[in-house]
This record gives structure tokens, C-alpha cells and sequence, in this order.
């Protein structure tokens, strides 16, 4: 969010200097792990889908600007029971939005997806969903922001936000300090950290957390491999939690790639328990892949044996909506944090919204959802 931010307001012809930890693309945050859902029908809320759709034409004219593909609309498969009010709520926002979609039986989702779905469920796709390719992604933002003046500085750790005063500053690892006229704080899993001190933690939106999260791939069979690349993006709401994942793809480790965004096991429940982002545990255990190993035995027998794996990081909000606003007590820094599991789709208009909210105090995109005062 922060690069998308650097993107759009050096486009507008701001000076723009920005500061990151680790490397442009790295495994510490919230990014990892190279590919990303896009979905179109957001059932958390009517204004997502406004945002997703001005994001998927940003990517869209990114990429060809750059001469790459960064959005695969290979399509979304969902599936779950018909009484699941998540998979419900989202099949009926589809409607309501009037996206693009075939509902059919259990039978053809097997016959034509091969997920093995129970037979009294229905299924869902959507085509022009799809994913994004996380690295050309953010090497495009990268790319034109750099084009247009903006300096990032890498491998540079923000140690201290200073508000107050002529302008307000940040203090970096080495002792150097650096006033600005307005400050975007986009720091992901480190946004609570450096935002800490200047927090009122009563309000819901502002006890920000950092869960921690797997995503695995699994190698089928070599001869199954044409059919499992051919997929679409799948959702499914299944008894046993949230799970998705993607089509057997080469982005950056290749493989079938699936992940547990929720889960029904109590003896899953360290899922839910927040995380110190400077010591997370990244070493990937049996318990970690125990829901993916079930969900893959009961609904994906033929993806193959899991062979790789990483570690993510969720900055959330306990609303899960995004925090997109000025900052309480200082209106010069604009936050941007709190995406939450699902906001990378999001960060072309996430930029574009943040540098109207620094260049002008506000913006015609629908933010009110983010602010500090809806939560
Ligand atoms: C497992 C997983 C699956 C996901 N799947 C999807 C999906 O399918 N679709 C989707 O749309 N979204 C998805 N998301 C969510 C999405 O990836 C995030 O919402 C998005 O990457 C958040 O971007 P960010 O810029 O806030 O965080 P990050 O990408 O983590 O960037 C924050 C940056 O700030 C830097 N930083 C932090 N502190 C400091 C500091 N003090 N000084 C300097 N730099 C600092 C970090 O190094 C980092 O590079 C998923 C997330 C995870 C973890």
C-alpha cells in the first residue's frame, strides 16, 4: 500500500521519499507468497465493489502500460452448503452487483472443476475474477513510481513517528530524522508499532492485530498437472472453515497453492491469537498444515502431497475493514493499514485514495467505511 501510495501521488507530481524495512518484495509482511485473490463481489460491503472494480481497471491499464499481465482472470469458483451464510451472502451479492456468473449442481462442479463438492451443495463462478501476480505487481507500481520522481529507499526502518511541531517527522534506524508535510503511515504487520504510542486502544479499529497465516502448494501427479493448471481461483465455505486457493501456476513457487483463512478446529485456535511481528515463529509444523491436509483429503484428493510452504502476515482490524484516514490527532499523517487478509486486490485505489486524502483532505472514492469514526 505504501508503494501504490508512492505510485499514485508521484504521479500527481508530489515529492515523494519512501522508507522501507526489508527489500521491494519480501517474506517479513503481509505480501508474501505471489499470488492474490482478485473477487469482484464483496458481500462485507456495497462500497468494496466500486473499489474492487476501479482497482481491477488500474491493474488492468497498468499492466498494459508495462507491457505485462498482472491480472490472470482464469475466473472464481465458490462452493459451499446452501444454509452457509458467508457462501450465500456472497452468491447473492453476484446478483445485487450484477456480476458476471453461472450458478450450477454439485455434479457439474465435479464433473467440470473436479473438487469433490458433497452432492447436495450448490456451486458459483464468476469469470472475470481471477488473481494477481504479486511480484509484476508490485515491480509495475515500482516502475512508474520511480519513473515519476518518487525515491524509495530500501532496507530503511522507520524507528519512531514524531507528530506535532512545524511538520511532523519520522526517525529512522540510524538516528536521522526526516520532516515532511504529510506522512503516509502504510506499514502493514509494523503500523501498531509505530503508530503505538498515538492510539487510543478503546476504539476497535485502533487495537489493530497481527495474526500470522500458511499458504502451501502441493504437486499433483504429472499427468493431472493440465487439469489442475486449468482451474479456476476457488473459495469454499466448507463445515471445517475458509479455505481458497489457485490454479497449479509457476509465480514464484510452482504448484497448487491453497490456504485456511478460517478455521472450525478448536485445536486450531492459535489462528485467532494475535502475533509480535518482530518474533514471529515462521517454522511451518504439522499443526499448521493439519486443515490444509484435511481439507485437501476430503475435497482434493488428487492435488498431490504438500511441498512447499510460507508464512504470512494479516494486519487486521477487529472489523476487518480497512483503516483509511487521517490520523486522529494529527491530519498532516494519513494511515493506511488494516487490510486485513484481503486488501492487495485493492492497492492501485487504495493509492489513489490516500494521495487525495494527503494532497486535498478528502476524496470522491467511498472511504467512509475506513475512517476511524464508522468503525
Ligand atoms: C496468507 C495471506 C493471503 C492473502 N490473500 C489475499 C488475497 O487473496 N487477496 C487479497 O486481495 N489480499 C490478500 N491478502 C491480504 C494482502 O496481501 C494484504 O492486505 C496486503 O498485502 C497489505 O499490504 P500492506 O502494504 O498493508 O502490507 P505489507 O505488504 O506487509 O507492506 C507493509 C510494508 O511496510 C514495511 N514496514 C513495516 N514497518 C516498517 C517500519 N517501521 N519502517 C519501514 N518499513 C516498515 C514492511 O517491511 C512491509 O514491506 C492476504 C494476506 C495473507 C497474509
Amino acid at each position: 500500500m505504501g508503494l501504490a501510495t508512492a505510485w499514485a501521488l508521484a504521479r500527481r507530481g508530489a515529492q515523494v521519499e519512501l522508507f522501507e524495512r526489508h527489500g521491494h518484495i519480501h517474506a517479513h509482511g503481509s505480501h508474501s507468497g505471489h499470488t492474490r485473490v482478485i473477487r469482484h463481489a464483496y458481500h462485507e460491503g456495497s462500497d468494496y465493489v466500486a473499489l474492487v472494480s476501479r482497482a481491477d481497471h488500474e491493474w488492468t491499464s497498468l499492466g498494459q502500460r508495462v507491457g505485462e499481465q498482472l491480472l490472470v482472470r482464469c475466473g472464481l469458483l465458490e462452493f459451499g452448503a446452501s444454509d452457509d451464510p458467508a457462501f450465500m451472502a456472497a452468491v447473492a451479492a453476484l446478483g445485487e452487483h450484477e456480476i458476471r456468473h453461472e450458478l450450477f449442481d454439485a455434479a457439474t462442479a465435479r464433473a467440470r472443476f473436479g473438487f469433490r463438492v458433497p452432492s447436495d451443495w450448490p456451486a458459483c463462478l464468476s469469470p472475470d475474477s481471477g488473481y494477481l501476480r504479486v511480484a509484476p505487481c508490485l515491480s509495475a507500481l515500482r516502475a512508474e513510481a520511480e519513473a515519476h520522481g518518487a525515491t524509495l529507499r530500501y532496507q530503511t526502518h522507520v524507528r519512531e513517528l514524531i507528530l506535532g511541531g512545524a511538520r511532523p517527522r519520522v526517525l529512522l534506524n540510524d538516528g536521522t530524522c526526516v520532516a515532511a508535510d504529510q506522512i503516509v503511515v502504510a506499514a502493514g504487520a509494523g503500523s501498531a508499532q509505530l503508530l503505538g504510542p498515538t492510539l487510543d486502544s478503546t476504539k476497535p479499529v485502533e487495537r489493530l492485530q497481527v495474526l500470522r497465516r500458511v499458504q502451501a502448494w502441493t504437486r499433483a501427479a504429472e499427468h493431472l498437472r493440465p487439469g489442475m493448471r486449468a482451474l479456476p481461483v476457488w473459495a469454499a465455505f466448507v463445515p471445517e472453515g475458509f479455505f481458497y486457493g489457485f490454479p497449479d501456476n509457476d509465480e514464484g513457487i510452482s504448484g497448487f497453492k491453497l490456504a485456511c483463512h478460517t478455521s472450525s478446529d478448536p485445536e486450531l485456535a492459535f489462528m485467532y491469537e494475535p502475533v509480535d511481528p518482530e518474533h514471529v515463529d515462521r517454522t511451518v509444523g504439522d499443526l499448521d498444515l493439519q486443515p490444509l491436509r484435511a481439507f485437501l483429503a476430503r475435497y482434493r484428493p488428487d492435488a498431490g502431497e504438500i511441498t512447499a510452504t510460507v508464512t504470512c502476515l494479516y494486519a487486521s482490524t477487529t472489523t476487518e475493514h480497512f483503516w483509511i484516514d487521517q490520523h486522529p490527532s494529527d491530519s498532516r499523517v494519513v494511515i493506511a493499514t488494516g487490510f486485513s487478509g484481503h486488501g492487495f486486490k485493492f492497492a492501485p485505489v487504495v493509492g489513489l485514495a490516500v494521495a487525495d486524502l494527503t494532497l486535498e483532505g478528502h476524496s470522491k472514492l467511498a472511504l467512509e467505511r475506513f475512517s476511524r469514526r464508522a468503525q
